[in-house]
């Protein structure tokens, strides 16, 4: 079938489906292996080098992440799960693993939706209360109407399904016909900022105006949860629960308060030891600028509302900063 065609003359609302799952503690950003089908050119697994990157890589039955998982319940309590990868439905047993460590906590997986196979397996073995999907459209390595039908199973099955596309400076002009397109089909296509070199040019930063204008444009505001970063807003020194009610799990185990801050000598845990224990408190933050939007797990409730809906943020206390009585 092809989606697009079918539903070009009877235009539906595009949606962008709420999350149903409940709030948890714990959010855990677990990345699954360093794996992918793809090879994107903006992404960062890509430049760090996924050959190195997977040498981290712990390969474990279903009924041995269950162990694990099951352990961590028993400290935390039910907790999100994010679980990104490279590509996770490349994990061998991938379905399986979810199916067994959903019985404890809830996942939300973010997705090339490349898998068909998997995909069909998927909506059959898993509850869709305790799981969500991402899905992130790569025009340059994929078919759209694959990846919307692929979207659409998922929905059909109860899934919370959502779509997100990267502002990349060489698949800028295809944006509007691809929101156009996926809103056809009642999906709404989620933009997200890219961070990174591009024609020896630093993005976000970059963006010259019309671009900026065009993002503007496809997302339908000037202000609003997706042009976040579109002017990135400087976070050092703020204090976030990175570490505390949020945290990244490495392929190997190892936990670090946010993707950001990953370096070896900074984990702070390993969700292989009998007692995992994070941090209790959260800590200014030491980087300029909140990437990949982590705060939105990180921080309190007020504070990422205001970043998200506003793109603005209580000022930091510098004086404070710089006498280092904040905790
Ligand atoms: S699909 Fe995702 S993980 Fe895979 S190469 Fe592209 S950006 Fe990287
Ligand atoms: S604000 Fe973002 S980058 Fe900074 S510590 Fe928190 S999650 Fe990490």
């Amino acid at each position: 079938m092809n989606p697009t065609s079918e539903s070009a003359s009877q235009p539906v609302p595009q949606m962008n489906m709420e999350s149903k799952l409940p709030k948890r503690r714990l959010v855990l950003a677990w990345d699954m292996h360093y794996n992918c089908n793809y090879r994107c050119p903006y992404c960062f697994y890509t430049s760090a080098g996924w050959a190195e990157l997977a040498k981290k890589n712990t390969y474990k039955s279903p009924q041995e992440w269950g162990e694990v998982w099951e352990r961590m319940h028993a400290r935390h309590g039910s907790c999100q799960l994010r679980i990104t990868a490279g590509e996770p439905f490349t994990y061998p047993g991938f379905v399986e693993v979810i199916a067994t460590i959903t019985r404890w906590h809830d996942v939300q997986v973010t997705t090339n939706g490349s898998r068909t196979d998997s995909l069909h397996k998927f909506v059959t073995a898993v509850d869709p209360a305790h799981a969500e999907l991402d899905c992130t459209f790569h025009p340059l390595n994929t078919d759209f109407d694959l990846f919307l039908n692929n979207v659409l199973l998922l929905r059909k099955h109860g899934f919370t399904a959502n779509v997100c596309y990267l502002a990349y400076p060489a698949q800028l002009a295809g944006m509007p016909d691809f929101k156009r397109r996926f809103a056809q089909n009642g999906v709404h296509m989620n933009l997200a900022m890219y961070w990174g070199a591009y024609q020896a040019k630093d993005y976000p930063f970059a963006y010259s105006s019309e671009e900026r204008l065009l993002i503007k444009e496809v997302i339908g505001q000037e202000i609003g949860p997706e042009t976040v970063n579109l002017e990135p807003i400087p976070v050092r020194g703020k204090i976030c629960g990175a570490g505390q009610r949020y945290a990244v799990v490495q392929a190997d185990g190892k936990i670090y308060r946010c993707g950001q801050l990953c370096h070896e000598d900074q984990s702070i845990a390993s969700i292989f030891a009998p007692e995992v224990k994070l941090l209790e408190t959260g800590r200014p933050c030491p980087v300029d600028y909140c990437r990949c939007k982590e705060f939105q797990s990180a921080w309190e409730d007020d504070e990422k509302k205001m970043m998200l809906q506003e793109n603005r943020l209580q000022p930091v206390d510098a004086q404070k900063l710089a006498l280092g009585t904040m905790p």
